[in-house]
């Protein structure tokens, strides 16, 4: 029986993740993070997904949730309510800097733990929703730290040590936030719940670099945004 753990916030990448994991696994399993993140109410609306994901795939997903606090760690503006999120950001610029919204090895710690759960539920194939392009320029989302990463996991577990290697698949690696979205409607995804802003407003806020990424990329693709049509305002 093929098994994927996948990372799941429950954003339009990581629903992504979801719908294609449910078409590739026997067994999908979810860990979703409560960090203490700005944006928490995208958990809420994460259940919402894994509803409506679970319906239309006709499978049970066995759901994981992890609390880490990382405001303790602060300085960034998802987890530090004192820092705004930035507005209106240049692409040109996004792709530039590592902007305030960076939290210090977020996906590293999410790994360790995403790998031990994995672990600990026999599971080799761990996926993610990262990408490289449409992007807001984390480090710990580009491909040669998964490749390192893979490779100490399987150094430093149990399973890894004695041949059971793991894999960090990164389906959404190489594509443009379009042709994600495409890509997941070829796997019947549903993003009217699938919350992306950093605000953490009920409503997205149009403004952050999350929202413009989505929006550029729904008018890429050419299709309207379910949430958008969800809430009226397509
Ligand atoms: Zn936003």
């Amino acid at each position: 029986m093929k098994k994927a753990l996948v990372i799941y916030s429950g954003g339009l990448d990581s629903t992504t993740c979801l719908f294609w994991a449910l078409d590739e696994f026997d067994e999908v399993q979810t860990i979703t993070f409560n960090y203490n993140q700005r944006h928490n109410i995208e958990i809420e609306y994460s259940k919402k997904t894994l509803e409506i994901a679970e319906k239309i795939k006709n499978k049970t997903v066995k759901t994981h949730y992890f609390s880490i606090d990382l405001s303790q760690i602060g300085g960034n503006a998802l987890t530090d309510l004192s820092i705004d999120v930035p507005k209106n950001r240049d692409e040109k610029i996004m792709e530039k800097e590592i902007p305030i919204t960076y939290v210090p090895f977020r996906n590293g710690i999410f790994l360790s733990i995403a790998a031990a759960i994995a672990e600990k539920n026999e599971i080799t194939n761990i996926i993610g929703g990262w990408n490289m392009l449409d992007y807001s320029g984390y480090p710990d989302c580009r491909d040669d730290f998964l490749n390192a990463f893979e490779q100490s996991i399987n150094y430093g577990t149990k399973m890894g040590s004695e041949g059971n290697r793991f894999k960090i698949l990164t389906p959404l690696i190489k594509m443009r936030k379009s042709e994600i979205i495409l890509f997941g409607k070829e796997h019947q995804a549903d993003y009217s719940y699938a919350y992306s802003c950093y605000n953490g407003l009920k409503e997205p806020c149009g403004e952050c670099d999350s929202c413009i990424l989505r929006r550029k990329g729904f008018e890429e693709a050419k299709l309207k945004d379910d949430f958008l049509v969800r809430i009226g305002k397509a």
